[in-house]
């Protein structure tokens, strides 16, 4: 049996590594998956823009906002 060891975690959108920017843990459908505070508003505002890159981010529904 083969052991994979943990991919190390980039952003999921830039694929910058935590060498260069802070990365946020994510837990989506059992997967954690690593964001970077540049890329979370995009998470929260456009998470279509994820679509391929975050399974399922075409159905996530973005944040209202209210000015
Ligand atoms: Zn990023």
């Amino acid at each position: 049996m083969v052991d994979t060891l943990p991919e190390k975690p980039v952003c999921l959108y830039c694929k910058e590594d935590s060498a260069a920017l802070p990365l946020i843990q994510l837990h989506y459908q059992d997967t954690v998956f690593w964001i970077c505070p540049q890329h979370l508003p995009i998470l929260i505002h456009k998470p279509a823009l994820l679509t391929g890159m975050l399974p399922g981010a075409e159905y996530l529904q973005q944040a209202e906002h209210h000015d």
